[in-house]
């Protein structure tokens, strides 16, 4: 569409993805995979509303009104719209781009804002912190404190019980704390020759929480030729920070793991939680360095590379759900994943009901808009259950969480296991049980 410079200038001023809002040519192709809009049916929650109420924002110049502010923050942001548009829209970068103007644009912004500020800037960029209170959970979840917890929230607040119920149980310490460059310079070397070095992503809550994905993570590497390196300086990838429009310091953060990973001298960044991996594969406004190599899906490289075949049967029935920032934010299909599973003697492949469609869990989204997030958990956990699989297998911690919860409430569910798809490799490499 033809638009006078100083006037397209003026709106960008307001929102400085204007530019793109103008890509949309109404066709509605997008709606139907659109999550939000199958839960609410309306067309301020789909991909066409949204984009003609943030351009709305840009050309009238006044503030959002109340409704129209909740329609955009009610995006999960988990970009499927972005595959299906002919017109190559990118929700990912108008919604961060919005939420960072919103944020801009007022000066007291809620507790909400203030408690996210906090998590965001004080907590998840540094592990210690992480870890210091991974340990006071590991209480919490072993000292029985959690099940008194959990009767009581079960009569009381669906609500409140529903986010316990997102809590996995962490690791006891010595499994958890992953040796990095600073106890251990020489790093994770390659079983035979070497075929390639690579670092270690370990992200925030995930470097405690999921330690035992990174430790699949490391034997299944070194059993395919691969010499790891986890450089302890490394921080958040910062998405979470994006997600909510703390644009900043989601900079910060990408140009600290430039800087980091640089050094690192290696061929790629591996990474295991899909949503880490499309923001290091995209830099944040204002930060135009890459990270001195590629960020690359463990199971993409692990495909691309070829993998020694695993010999250890796994009688399972799995059933793949694919994260929306690998499919849809990295563009890396089911088969990469489903190629290397198949490889595994014994386990068999069972079809999961629309895989690419979200799970509701988005970064925090499903703490901020349980009501949203519920009805698309619960159909995800409908998918699981016809689908007769006894693990699901899916690559991102956000993901694996929010499942996992469905699945516990759901009759039947507690018995499915909720796996990253390394951790099946993992078993299925008869040395596997070799400690780190
Ligand atoms: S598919 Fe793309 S162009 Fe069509 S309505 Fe949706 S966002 Fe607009
Ligand atoms: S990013 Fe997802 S939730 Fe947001 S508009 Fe697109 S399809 Fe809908």
């Amino acid at each position: 569409m033809a638009i006078a410079p100083d006037i397209e200038r003026m709106f960008q001023a307001r929102f400085d993805e204007y530019a793109r809002t103008l890509d949309c040519v109404h066709c509605g192709l997008c709606i139907p995979y659109c999550p939000t809009h199958g839960v609410t049916g309306k067309e301020a929650d789909s991909p066409r509303g949204r984009i003609y109420l943030m351009r709305g924002y840009a050309e009238d110049g006044k503030a959002l009104s109340p409704g129209a502010e909740k329609h955009l923050l009610q995006c999960i942001v988990c970009r499927a719209c972005e595959t299906v548009c002919p017109s190559g829209i990118s929700m990912g970068e108008m919604m961060e781009s919005f939420r960072g103007a919103l944020n801009r644009s007022r000066r007291w912004k809620g507790p909400g804002h203030l408690l996210a500020r906090i998590l965001l800037t004080h907590v998840l960029p540094y592990r210690d912190r992480i870890a210091a209170i991974t340990d006071l959970l590991y209480l919490y979840q072993r000292s029985g404190l959690r099940r008194a917890v959990r009767a009581v929230l079960r009569l009381c607040s669906k609500r409140l019980s529903g986010i316990e119920d997102l809590q996995p149980e962490v690791p006891e310490p010595a499994l958890r704390r992953i040796e990095t460059d600073r106890e251990r310079p020489q790093g994770y070397p390659a079983e035979g020759k070497a075929r390639m070095r690579v670092a270690l992503f370990l992200g925030c809550i995930a470097s405690e929480w999921f330690a035992p994905v990174h430790r699949a993570t490391i034997r299944v590497l070194q059993r395919n030729g691969c010499d790891v390196v986890v450089p302890h300086e490394q921080t958040c990838c910062g998405a979470l920070h994006r997600h909510g429009g703390f644009l900043d310091e989601a900079g910060r953060l990408f140009d600290r793991n430039a800087e980091v990973f640089e050094r690192a001298r290696v061929d790629a960044v591996v990474v295991n939680a899909a949503g880490c991996g499309a923001a290091l594969r995209e830099p944040p406004h204002g930060s135009r360095r890459g990270l001195g190599a590629p960020a690359r899906d463990v199971c993409e490289l692990l495909e691309e590379i070829g993998i020694v075949a695993p010999d250890r049967p796994v009688e399972k029935r799995v059933a793949y759900h694919q994260p929306c920032h690998l499919v849809h934010g990295q563009r890396i299909g089911p088969q990469a994943v489903e190629g290397l599973l198949r490889q595994v003697p014994g386990l068999v492949l069972v079809p999961l009901r629309d895989s690419d469609r979200c799970c509701g869990a988005g970064g925090i989204y499903n703490l901020l808009h349980p009501e949203m997030a519920g009805p698309i958990l619960e159909e995800k956990v409908r998918a699981v259950l016809e689908s007769g699989a006894q693990v699901v297998a899916t690559g991102n911690p956000g993901c694996a969480m929010q499942v996992r919860a469905g699945l516990l409430g759901a009759p039947g569910g507690r018995d499915i296991e909720v796996m990253h798809p390394v951790e099946l490799l993992d078993r299925a490499y008869a040395r596997a049980s070799r400690p780190l």
